[in-house]
């Protein structure tokens, strides 16, 4: 078994490689499951480093009152929150070089968290970028509240066979690739 830190080079390297922009229509089964569970908040990401394309998804979502997407803020801490934001509203660089909404929106907490993924496994653990974030706010927001739904956003060449876990690792409950929701 590879250590995290090994699958983390060779799987971002792989994922540069193997990057492709997914269509509209692939998104149809995660369409579906807002609508069936009743979403009201979505957080999602805004992509950068061939992560697996939000943008259509923030643009879908647009047209649909019922749903508000956010987005993540960075905070001083270490810690996160996540924001309103609709697709082509501001962004500011933060001090990662990220882009992410202005500083002072108001906290709002997902029903369904999307959640950027470096590589996955069958079990749905994820390995993310090596800071931790994601598991430090799931293990905040969803441990205290189980009915916030997780899931992971990934390109199906991004699953691994097992995912080396630490006791802080929070597993997803679904995981979804341009093949569809699992
Ligand atoms: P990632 O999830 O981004 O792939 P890791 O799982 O390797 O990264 O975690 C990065 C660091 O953050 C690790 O040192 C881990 O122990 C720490 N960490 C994660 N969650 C927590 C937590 N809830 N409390 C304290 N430290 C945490
Ligand atoms: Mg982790």
């Amino acid at each position: 078994m590879l250590s995290k830190e090994k699958l983390r080079k060779k799987y971002i390297n792989n994922r540069k490689k193997q990057y492709f922009e997914t269509k509209e229509n692939c998104f149809k089964p995660l369409i579906n499951f807002i609508t069936r569970k009743q979403i009201k908040k979505i957080s999602l990401y805004y992509p950068s480093n061939y992560e697996f394309d939000t943008l259509k998804l923030f643009q879908i979502l647009k047209k649909r009152d019922r749903t508000k997407t956010l987005l993540p803020i960075i905070l001083k801490n270490n810690s996160m929150k996540f924001v309103s934001w609709k697709f082509s509203d501001p962004l500011m660089v933060n001090k990662f070089g990220f882009l992410e909404p202005e500083i002072n929106r108001k906290k709002i907490i997902p029903d369904l968290i999307l959640v950027p993924i470096v590589a996955f496994d069958k079990f749905k653990n994820r390995l993310g970028y090596g800071k931790g974030y994601y598991d430090r706010i799931l293990r905040k927001y969803v441990l205290k509240n189980p009915k916030i739904i997780t899931i992971g956003l990934a390109f199906s060449f991004q699953k691994y066979k097992k995912i080396p876990t630490s006791k802080f690792d929070v597993k997803l409950n679904y995981i979804f690739t341009e093949k569809g929701l699992y």
